[in-house]
């Protein structure tokens, strides 16, 4: 194929192109565009067009270029120009007064002359916008416990983590609910259900905006208080298992009450998440034994 054929043939694949396509010589005068490029941007394909000429029409027309920052049009426009054409290529993104997205690249040679191609990536934005949204909410649900709406045990694993990596003091309370079994055995399973979405409520009361706590397990829950000394973390849980003490949870049952037990310990010096977990949970533990429905502190 001659030289000519390749060109006549190049150029009719530019004129036929779904992207908008065109061509500007050296002194910026449009002297090509194809169908998509004359309609995206509005103009009358006679006589002679520059760039420039082709930003002001778009910008009067309200479906320009969004301009950032607080300078006015044409100092954008100065500005732009004098970075135009200065690579052999570059591709940026804008978006427009009307809510178009596009994806332009220039070529230029070292003549300057000039190819410019421009594609709608709305759609890809708009596809781009609802994958973020459906990714937030993925990871809302991964990090939160369906039954109660509280954290689950992976967030507080997480909060653990980060709190066992800043220094001040951490105390950890491990709760579990009493005899939970025989609640579930006697009134059914959406009544225990519904015991835990009570004491997860009572939780949610009574704690600080520092303060974390999570449903961990089945009636197992915790909580995580830092820069609060023993003598202060003590009554809070002491107050919290009042609270689940005296409360109604089932309105159909209004003489149904459950207790919790709690155990409580102190991050020492050189402790790891591991071990303070394992202090807490012995504590818990002396707490059954010693007839539930009571907080017990470790060493
Ligand atoms: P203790 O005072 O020693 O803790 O006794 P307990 O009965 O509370 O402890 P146990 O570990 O024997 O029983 C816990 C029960 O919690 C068993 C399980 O069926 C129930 N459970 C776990 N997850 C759920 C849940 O999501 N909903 C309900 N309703 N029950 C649950
Ligand atoms: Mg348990
Ligand atoms: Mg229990």
């Amino acid at each position: 194929m001659s030289e000519s054929m390749l060109a006549e043939m190049a150029l009719t694949l530019l004129r036929e192109s779904e992207l908008s396509v065109a061509i500007f010589d050296d002194g910026d005068v449009l002297r090509f565009a194809n169908a998509g490029f004359v309609q995206r941007f509005h103009m009358q394909p006679d006589g002679r067009i520059t760039w420039a000429d082709i930003m002001r029409t778009n910008h009067a027309l309200g479906r320009g270029t969004r301009v950032s920052g607080e300078v006015d049009f044409e100092t954008w426009l100065a500005s732009a120009r004098s970075r135009r054409g200065k690579q052999p290529f570059r591709a940026f993104e804008g978006d427009r007064h009307d809510g178009q997205w596009h994806w332009l690249t220039e070529t230029t040679l070292a003549n300057g002359w000039m190819l410019c191609t421009v594609m709608d990536t709305t759609e890809l934005h708009r596809q781009g916008r609802s994958l973020r949204a459906t990714r937030d909410r993925a990871l809302h649900a991964a990090q939160t416990d369906a039954l109660t709406g509280i954290s689950n045990r992976a967030w507080m694993q997480q909060q653990l983590d980060r709190l066992m990596a800043r220094p001040g003091t951490l105390t950890l309370v491990a709760l579990d609910l009493d005899h939970f079994k025989q609640i579930n055995d006697s009134l059914g399973h959406p009544a225990g259900d519904a015991v835990l979405r009570d004491f997860a409520r009572h939780l949610q009361a009574d704690t600080r905006r520092a303060d974390s706590y999570g449903r961990v397990g089945g009636e197992e829950f915790m909580l995580l208080l830092p820069d609060c000394p023993m003598a202060q973390a003590q009554p809070i849980v002491d107050r919290l298992l009042g609270r689940a003490r005296t409360s109604i949870p089932l309105p159909e049952a209004p003489r149904q009450r459950y207790t919790v037990s709690a155990g409580l310990a102190m991050r020492q010096p050189g402790e790891t998440a591991q071990q303070l977990v394992a202090r807490a949970d012995a504590a818990l533990y002396q707490a059954k034994r010693e007839g539930r429905d009571r907080l017990v502190c470790a060493a």
